[in-house]
């Protein structure tokens, strides 16, 4: 049953496609600022990785890459990082295998269409100094194994990590919500860090497969400052929708027991539960464990002399739009898309003048363990440790 759910939910969940008005493409400038954050913990990354040996062929993935000008973003980041440091210490750079993974619903042709002019782009900008690039599209969850044993030198993946394999099992008792919340049972937080525990488990169990022994892995998602599930990092961002949801009810758009039976496949941890589940993996060293905040509404800066509530709780509104849609219209239709989020904004802007709640991302540096497997050695007479 849990299989099916996971199946199901992962041919619903994509972000906005194409290029419109509220195409993920057009609307993803927090997720854009929070890439640009992700740029020293992932320099420092390779740096290290680079410090006492140059390959042949970096082999990259992104996870969860989606499709619009954030996709190449991060594959172009890490290419112009390793052709300085080539370029630094003289050295020949690499040639670079880049893997972008999303799931199957993922628009990966325009991805496609697009690598003509990216690469053109390398070559004007940096010449023939640069070895060849190849870049490949791999549809599938990272819930499962997506790539060969041993076969990736470095794994990114920036906000992505937070959408769970499915909804948990058991929350539809979480009447009137659609996310924790603090009118939520005891249960329902269980069960969702119980969905994260799982997930994220699995996620670094099929990664520990693929990854080469030494092999590094940063990871940037939305998570939360403190241990409480019902923190306003998170939960801020959720009630407003419920409450939109509800308002619809009143007009008689929307059923009572259709939001009943809805809760988000998102869950948005503290850093001690990460912590907690790589360690207990244990396939994975902690390097580094930081967070930064992005603004809901990204653009309009930190200013408070600009801050105009209408205008920010449009923008956070056209941001949660792209992002969400598919899995909010799947449940209740998509005639209601347009005056949901309409409401939503205005929810958003009565929230954010009382408080500027931001997005809290935490982001991992990771690094594989060799790992040890024994064997019979008839030689020598004992087991021997296999690298
Ligand atoms: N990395 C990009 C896109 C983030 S949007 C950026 O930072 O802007 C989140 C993406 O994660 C979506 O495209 C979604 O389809 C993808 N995603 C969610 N769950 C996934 C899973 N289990 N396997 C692969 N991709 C997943």
């Amino acid at each position: 049953l849990a299989k099916n759910k996971a199946m199901a939910f992962e041919n619903v969940l994509q972000m906005n496609a194409g290029k419109g008005d509220s195409s993920y493409a057009n609307n993803s400038v927090p997720q854009k600022t929070s890439i640009l954050k992700t740029r020293p913990l992932l320099d420092d990354t390779i740096k290290d990785m680079f410090s006492d040996s140059f390959l042949e062929c970096l082999e990259i993935a992104d996870l969860g890459c989606s499709s619009g000008p954030n996709t190449l973003l991060v594959v172009s980041n890490i290419i112009d990082t390793v052709y300085d440091l080539c370029h630094e210490k003289n050295h020949k750079t690499p040639e670079f295998h880049a893997s972008l993974n999303d799931l199957p619903q993922n628009d990966f042709n325009t991805i496609f269409k697009s690598l003509p002019a990216f690469y053109e782009k390398l070559r004007k900008k940096k010449g023939d100094k640069l070895g060849p690039c190849f870049i490949s599209g791999v549809p599938g969850s990272f819930y499962s194994r997506l790539f060969p044993s041993k076969s990736l030198h470095l794994v990114y993946s920036s906000n992505s990590l937070h959408w769970l394999s499915q909804v948990p099992e058991g929350v539809e008792i979480n009447k009137g919500n659609i996310y924790v919340a603090k009118t939520s049972p005891l249960f329902v937080f269980d069960a969702y860090l119980k969905q994260f525990q799982r997930d994220f488990t699995t996620f670094l169990q099929t990664r520990a497969e693929e990854v080469k022994p030494d092999g590094r892995m940063v990871l940037a998602f939305l998570g939360r400052s403190i241990t409480d599930p019902t923190s306003n990092d998170c939960c801020c961002l959720w009630d407003p929708l419920a409450k939109s949801l509800h308002d619809m009810v009143a007009e008689g758009l929307v059923e009572e027991v259709d939001i009943d039976s809805f809760n988000l496949p998102i869950y948005t941890p503290c850093k001690d539960e990460v912590k907690a589940i790589i360690q207990t993996e244990g396939s994975f060293s902690l390097s580094r464990l930081e967070n930064f905040e992005v603004n809901w509404d990204v653009s309009e800066g930190d200013d408070d002399k600009h801050f105009d509530k209408n205008r920010s709780g449009e923008m956070v509104a056209r941001s949660i739009r792209a992002v969400i849609e598919p899995v909010i219209a799947c449940h209740f239709g998509y005639v209601i898309m347009d005056r949901l989020f309409a409401r939503y904004a205005k929810h958003v802007a009565e929230h954010l003048a009382v408080e500027r709640t931001k997005h809290y991302n935490i982001i991992l540096s990771l690094k594989r363990n060799h790992c040890l497997t024994r064997a019979w050695s008839s030689k020598t007479g004992c087991f021997v440790n296999l690298i």
